[in-house]
């Protein structure tokens, strides 16, 4: 019993490390993911790396716009008229219509100032600007100078790019501004340059810029949504040009441009979502990824243990089954050899006592028998190797000679046997072997959990279209919690009276798959103490096909 129940404490401890070794990790995986998230949703880190990425990604568009704005002004320069031939600005003006203004300035000889003949205002802006030019060089021509050499030794370009303010209607427009030193300049202090308006540069220039920079990629996957960018200046909110993936609105991100176009802010954002919104949306995909990531964890380690704690009672059942079916086999050898061995003496006083041993040695055998057979047959059945014979049966006929034949058996047992067999009962389709052993197995049984009332009633009946087996006794009853678990192999209740009583664990699980492969069923109706009811239920109308299919 201590040994018994130390087996158990081991097998029970064991599967409890098992899950213990399955759940700890998992359970700490899980809440390592839950923390991870939550520390990123507290540190806003997926923002962060957005808003960084966009930082790059502006960075780059800065350099690229300005190198193509360099490019552009250097093929102009290239073009420009030298100092000798200062007087064809207007011919380089005609010859680059994007360029808005030009100028060449010399120290002491003063400003040329030229623009394109449809920007000639007639209230004299041109001069105002040239004469502003003027001043502004007389001042700095020097300064700008010097610049365009360390631009030059830096980076090999000739040009500085910088901007001009102009107020035109109240408004202060952006100009972009390119000096450089003019052709057959010398050791003069001399600067040339040209402008590009704003008009150029908000509907021609950085439409392109940015395009070729942020093109327009058509995407349907909202997880990826298209990102656009913008350029607006200081002065002004609203944008002066966008990329196609912009759709207005605010931007997440914004840069002032390094070089070549100060006073202008390049902006980023995305199309129809704000970073915060796909922030969020990674954080919710995430929880609930991982969220049903715990729940297939949770139902993976609940079958798990259910599966080991099944095989682990059925490895239980299975060494019980063992020692029950030898204990149950060396009994009657035992017996059978005793008497076999007292007749063979011959000192036996009268032939009565003689009969007595002889039959004994018969019950004894019959019952090595039945429980070969049944090992048999449930061998057969975990193989898939059992068949049946279904054959037209007169089943009150099968009934009351299985009946018959046990009779002497059951009542030499001191039991009363009530045989109730309706005539109405129609022939059915059945394997005459298997039937007649589903109801010995229940006569057994009840004859054998039966300790103070003997009784014992076998009736055969029809009910609801079909045929009904039934063998009740007033025996010591089945508890309701252990009623499911009798028909499966191997199982016998652990009350200490089932235990001295000697069994396999079969008998119950063998009729129940006679009776299903018949098409019909087993039932139980019992309570302790009170004696229990077996029903087993065979269906009239079925064909043998159909039996067999419900088998299948
Ligand atoms: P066995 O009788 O060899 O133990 P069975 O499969 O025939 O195996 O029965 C399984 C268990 O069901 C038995 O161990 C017993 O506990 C219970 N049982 C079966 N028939 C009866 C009955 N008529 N009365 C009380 N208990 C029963």
């Amino acid at each position: 019993m201590i040994r018994l129940k130390r087996r158990r404490w081991t097998e029970r401890t064991r599967i409890l490390a098992l899950m213990l070794a399955v759940m700890l990790p998992a359970t700490a995986l899980i809440a390592f993911g839950v923390l991870h998230l939550r520390s990123i949703q507290r540190d806003h880190a997926v923002e962060a790396a957005i808003q960084r990425d966009y930082q790059q990604v502006l960075a780059i568009a800065d350099k690229r716009i300005v190198a193509r704005a360099r490019d552009m002004a250097e093929d102009a320069r290239k073009d420009f008229p030298d100092l000798e031939h200062a007087s064809n600005l207007d011919g380089f003006l005609a010859t680059h219509p994007n360029i808005a203004h030009a100028f060449i300035f010399v120290d002491g000889k003063g400003i040329d100032f030229r623009s394109q003949p449809e920007l000639m205002h007639s209230d004299g802006e041109e001069s105002k600007e040239a004469e502003m030019f003027g001043k502004w060089f007389d001042v700095d021509a020097t300064e700008f100078i010097a610049k365009l050499k360390k631009i030059e030794e830096e980076s090999g370009s000739k040009v500085y790019l910088t901007n001009n303010w102009v107020q035109r209607h109240d408004r202060w427009e952006y100009q972009s501004l390119v000096l450089f030193r003019p052709l057959g300049a010398g050791d003069r202090t001399a600067l040339a340059g040209f402008l590009y308006d704003s008009d150029y540069l908000a509907n021609t220039f950085f439409p392109k810029a940015l395009n070729a920079v942020m093109p327009c990629v058509t995407t349907t996957d909202a997880s990826h949504p298209q990102t656009g960018i913008m350029v607006r200046t200081m002065k002004d909110k609203a944008p002066m040009a966008v990329s196609p993936g912009w759709d207005g609105g605010t931007p997440e991100l914004e840069r002032p441009f390094e070089a070549g176009f100060p006073g202008l802010v390049l902006g980023i954002k995305l199309r129809g979502t704000t970073i915060a919104a796909m922030s969020q949306r990674f954080l919710r995909t995430s929880f609930i990824t991982l969220g049903a990531i715990s729940v297939l964890l949770c139902a993976g380690i609940v079958l798990t243990y259910r599966n080991v704690t099944r095989e682990v009672a059925l490895a239980k059942l299975k060494s019980d089954f063992v020692s029950n079916v030898s204990h149950e086999l060396r009994t009657p050898l035992s017996l059978i050899r005793l008497y076999a061995e007292t007749l063979e003496l011959g000192r036996l006083p009268n032939m009565d006592k003689q009969q007595e041993y002889y039959q004994i040695i018969r019950k004894e055998s019959e019952r090595l028998t039945s429980l070969i057979n049944n090992i048999l047959d449930f061998s057969r059945i975990e193989a898939g190797k059992k068949e049946y014979e279904f054959r037209q049966t007169d089943l009150a006929d099968l009934v009351r000679s299985t009946l018959e034949s046990y009779r002497f058996q059951i009542e030499q047992n001191g039991f009363r046997l009530e045989q109730k067999i309706d005539e109405d009962i129609p022939p059915l389709k059945v394997d005459r072997e298997a039937i007649a052993r589903s109801l010995v197995n229940l006569v057994n049984n009840a004859v054998k959990y039966s300790s103070n009332e003997k009784f014992l009633a076998v009736s055969l009946y029809r009910a609801n279209g079909s045929v009904k087996l039934e063998v009740a006794d007033h025996g010591i009853g089945i508890a309701p919690h252990e009623q499911h678990k009798i028909f499966d192999k191997f199982y016998r209740v652990g009350d200490p009276l089932v235990h001295n009583t000697k069994g396999s664990g079969l008998g119950l699980s063998l009729v129940r798959h006679i009776v299903q492969a018949h098409g019909g069923n087993i039932s139980v109706d019992s309570g302790p103490g009170r004696g229990s009811r077996f029903i087993i239920s065979l269906p009239v109308q079925r064909t043998v096909q159909e039996a067999r299919r419900a088998t299948a």
